[in-house]
């Protein structure tokens, strides 16, 4: 059945995309007083194959929603990440973290848009109603109907899959920057044996990594990633390898992941997808329009995370529309915003170099065991609480070793 045309309410922001990205700008929206229409392709409750980890970036959008107590008490908290380096070195760094799967993290997201005003519709986006150079709404398929769908601004929050992008002009780059695999396993008895969000750098993943999450319920979340800079010079590249026999081999190298295998059981399939890292491979904006989350590349490079950085893309959008009536303003407004972010996005590609010299990691990994200040430094740069602009230089990074 397709909605039918009274159904259609006016609306002065249609956002595009029920992910973290989407939710978080229509809830902010909806709570300023404007009218929002979320739309997502697939129903409330979807799944998203994710690592399902919530780093510190997270919480504090999470926090800025209002829904970060609603999250928590669904949540696996975590109190460090564990980064592994190729020589089975392994330093421990402090953050507020947690796991919970996107299953139950989106739909969280996406009622505490509906919650605050916002109407839920499942339609695809298939292309932006033009009037001249500005984008006035959308095309909409409601399960078999296309309808136009008119509003002051669109917001597309529609992930790493460019197609969206890609009708609406915006899309720089076609391929992903990265893909990744995951899978849970219910492995009870692993309980209190795997703690930390894991990040294993080791030799038999390279160019990529592997991790190990601890989910509610003793399930765990495992998977592997490779992203375009991972390689080193004579390194392998993403389109050369492939993810499950990565995973295979992560599997072997790493013995807390083959210790889960063993103990545990796989529940459901291994699922890949790709990423978009280090806000590149769009076009931001276009008269009364916003790229936000995924779509625009806010996914970090080097451990593909994104969640947190998706939703704070997204509120800056947000945030940008309700500050001004003012079309170019608005959209100047965000790309600045976008652009304060750039030093977070430069360090996190930088330490890909860490991955392309493994000796690096190992040595940096040895450093921070013996450093406590070294190793504060790296919880402020996880939590951003520590401008990471003195790290991105190489001069910052030698620094580092000396501290
Ligand atoms: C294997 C893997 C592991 C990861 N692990 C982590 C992790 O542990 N922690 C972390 O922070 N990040 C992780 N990420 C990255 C994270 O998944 C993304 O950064 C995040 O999902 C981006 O959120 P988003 O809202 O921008 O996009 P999405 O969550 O992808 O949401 C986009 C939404 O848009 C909808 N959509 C798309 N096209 C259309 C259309 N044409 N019409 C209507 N709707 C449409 C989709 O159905 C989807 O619901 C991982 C990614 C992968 C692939």
């Amino acid at each position: 059945m397709s909605a039918p045309e009274a159904a259609l309410p006016p609306t002065d922001v249609l956002v595009v995309g029920a992910g973290p990205a989407g939710s978080a700008a229509a809830r902010v929206l909806a709570q300023a007083g404007l009218r929002v229409l979320l739309v997502d392709q697939q129903p409330l409750g979807r799944d998203k194959v994710c690592g399902d980890g919530l780093i510190p970036d997270a919480h504090q959008a999470l926090a800025r929603l209002g829904l970060l107590q609603q999250v928590m008490a669904q949540a696996e908290r975590v109190q460090h990440v564990g980064c592994i380096g190729p020589s089975g070195g392994r330093i421990d760094v402090p953050g507020s973290l947690a796991v919970l799967p996107r299953r139950q993290l989106d739909e969280i997201l996406a009622r505490g848009a509906i919650a605050a005003g916002a109407r839920f519709e499942q339609a695809r986006f298939e292309a932006p109603l033009l009037d001249g150079e500005r984008v006035v709404g959308a095309q909409l398929r409601f399960d078999g109907e296309s309808r136009a769908l008119r509003a002051r601004w669109t917001l597309l929050a529609t992930g790493a899959v460019p197609k969206a992008l890609q009708a609406a002009g915006l899309c720089t780059r076609q391929s992903p920057s990265g893909v990744a695999l995951r899978g849970y396993v219910h492995a009870p008895a692993m309980v209190g044996r795997i703690t930390a969000l894991e990040v294993a750098w080791t030799k038999a993943v390279r160019p990529g990594y592997g991790w190990l999450f601890p989910a509610p319920g003793g399930h765990f979340n495992i998977g592997v990633g490779v992203s375009d800079s991972h390689s080193g010079p004579a390194g392998r590249k993403k389109q050369d390898v492939n993810l499950r026999a990565l995973f295979d081999a992560f599997v072997a190298a790493y013995p807390p992941a083959a210790a889960l295998m063993r103990e545990g059981q796989l529940v459901g399939e291994l699922k890949g997808a790709p990423l978009r890292c280090t806000l590149a491979g769009a076009q931001f904006t276009k008269p009364g329009l916003m790229v936000v989350g995924e779509a625009a590349g806010s996914t970090y490079d080097f451990t593909g995370e994104g969640i947190g950085k998706a939703m704070q893309t997204a509120m800056l959008a947000a945030d940008a529309i309700i500050a001004t009536a003012d079309d170019a303003a608005a959209r100047a407004r965000y790309e600045a915003g976008l652009t304060e972010l750039a030093p977070k996005y430069k360090l996190y590609q930088r330490a890909n170099r860490v991955n392309a010299f493994p000796w690096l990691a190992d040595l940096l990994i040895w450093r921070a065991k013996k450093s406590p200040r070294l190793l504060k430094r790296m919880s402020g740069v996880l939590e951003e609480t520590s401008n990471p602009g003195n790290l991105v230089s190489f001069k910052g990074l030698a620094r580092l070793f000396l501290e």
